[in-house]
């Protein structure tokens, strides 16, 4: 019988991830069960950080961004001796089972847990979507309209000035957060981890945007490229007699994970943490709570622990279509 959950956010925060945490917190208050907020991740797994929730300390916390709960990245939960310290104090507090808010490594970490026997379930939550087990993770929509908003932005600036601007968005070695706000940008260059573009090609590009007449050109380059926005701006800039545009670089950084979270991502936290809870009262354990066709889906972790879900080809295919 489960009677006791705790809950903890972990890796790179995401904006809904509060959402998850209130909907884990009244979905299982709802059960009759206590809930325990794990502050800072795994780190107070391991240092014993347990604070009880109630509806009212989750209360206020839906609009926002990061988490209520803070996360951290703790190496300590990657040796064996950690994880025992981990479960030694979730003994300690009588927790009969886990829900872990996070991204692909706070999820492997989950799988690690589970493998030592602990009741744990994950809720997909990362702004870089590269879980397996998940269409759309929390967070992701919020980054992405960040990164629009400010690509929108660039592309005023750049039309005025007829420069070419090199854009860095976030998204560790996936690039899906470079493709889809380089698509819903108008880009006309986009550079991803999953498919190798040369310094030459992008000149190549940008400077056939500038030969058929357009005012700007705007180039979306993930984090995780191979030609990063450093490597790349190095190489137009040398180049831009030939280009026709002016080169400027702009990185946004963290920008993209700070704010509050939009509408979808309120509500994927809430459908999501509320899917976590679910499953432990049928008590289905070792699995990603997670999105697919618009449905709840229950992924065993071990299909989905250190593995990424690389990007859809076509739509790769689509960006540069419509780039002309
Ligand atoms: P994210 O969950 O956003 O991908 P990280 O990759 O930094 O973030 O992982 C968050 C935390 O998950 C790490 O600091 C570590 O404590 C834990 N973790 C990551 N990988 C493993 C692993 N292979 N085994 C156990 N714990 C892990």
């Amino acid at each position: 019988m489960v009677s006791r959950i705790a809950v903890l956010t972990s890796g790179g925060d995401a904006p809904g991830m509060n959402a998850a945490i209130r909907a884990v917190t009244r979905t299982a208050l709802e059960e009759g069960w206590s809930v325990f907020g794990v502050k800072e991740g795994y780190y107070g797994l391991v240092n014993d950080t347990f604070i009880e929730l109630n509806a009212r300390s989750v209360g206020g916390i839906i609009q926002l961004g990061g988490t209520m709960l803070g996360s951290a990245r703790c190496l300590e939960f990657k040796t064996e001796e950690g994880r025992k310290r981990a479960i030694h104090n979730l003994a300690r507090h009588s927790i009969d089972a886990l829900i872990v808010i996070g991204g692909n490594g706070s999820q492997t970490g989950a799988y690690a847990l589970h493998q030592m026997g602990f009741a744990v379930n994950g809720v997909a939550s990362t702004i870089d979507n590269d879980l397996l087990g998940s269409d759309i993770t929390i967070g992701v929509d919020t980054a992405l309209n960040i990164s629009l908003e400010a690509i929108d932005r660039l592309k005023t600036t750049a039309s005025s000035h007829r420069r070419a601007f090199l854009v860095e968005v976030m998204g560790r070695d996936c690039g899906y957060l470079a493709l889809m706000s380089g698509i819903a940008g108008g880009a006309e260059a986009i550079v991803v981890p999953e498919a190798e573009t040369t310094p030459e090609e992008v000149a190549e590009t940008i400077s056939a945007a500038y030969t058929r007449g357009k005012s700007h050109a705007i180039v979306v380059v993930a984090e995780g490229a191979k030609h990063g926005i450093a490597a790349l701006t190095e190489y137009l800039t040398k180049h831009k007699e030939e280009l026709g545009f002016d080169v400027r670089a702009t990185t946004l950084g963290h920008v993209q994970r700070g704010g509050a979270p939009l509408a979808y991502d309120r509500v994927l936290g809430s459908r999501l943490g509320a899917g976590a809870v679910r499953a432990v009262a049928e008590r289905k354990f070792g699995v990603l709570t997670g999105m697919i066709a618009g449905k709840i889906a229950y992924t065993p972790l071990g299909d989905i622990a250190g593995k990424t879900k690389g990007l859809d080809p076509s739509m790769i295919a689509l960006a540069g279509t419509l780039a002309r």
